[in-house]
């Protein structure tokens, strides 16, 4: 989720990352501060029942790539959670970032005084839901995939 655009529209560059960067085609931006999600360099990997993804330049991603640490990662390596209870969150919220999507609703239709059409042309069942799903997401970027400190 932090590769896909969904929590991220930016990731910094250092100077020196710059080539690397341009020869892996990630999209850099024209001031060469760093380059725009959905990554480039995310390969996305689906069957019938799931759905994973991978950095296919794990081995030279940016640093801001590897310190980035999200919270629900590192309570599980601080408390030895079991890994499969964090993975299924991963799997729940990005049902729920589908689901917003395949109603094509994105973060402005949910903000105060924003732009009335998306959700009101909805059943009012589905706009309620729609609602509920945004603001659990909303509530898990912040704990659970928000930077760890
Ligand atoms: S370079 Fe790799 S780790 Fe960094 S954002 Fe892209 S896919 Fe993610």
């Amino acid at each position: 989720m932090c590769c896909d655009g969904s929590l991220f529209g930016f990731v910094p560059l250092r100077r020196h990352e710059l080539e690397v960067a341009r020869r892996h085609r990630l999209h850099v931006v024209a001031s060469g501060r760093g380059f725009e999600q959905p990554c480039s360099a995310l390969a996305l990997h689906e069957s019938s029942d799931d759905r994973t993804t991978r950095c296919t330049i794990y081995s030279e991603r940016p640093e801001a790539c590897r310190a980035f640490t999200c919270r629900l990662y590192d309570r599980q390596r601080r408390e030895g959670d079991p890994v499969d209870g964090a993975i299924r969150r991963v799997r729940h919220v990005r049902a729920l970032v589908d689901a917003l999507r395949a109603m094509r609703l994105e973060p402005a239709d949910f903000a105060e005084g924003g732009p009335p059409g998306k959700l009101a042309a909805l059943k009012p069942s589905l706009a309620v839901r729609a609602r509920e799903a945004y603001a659990e997401l909303t509530q898990s970027l912040e704990t659970d995939f928000s930077r760890a400190d």
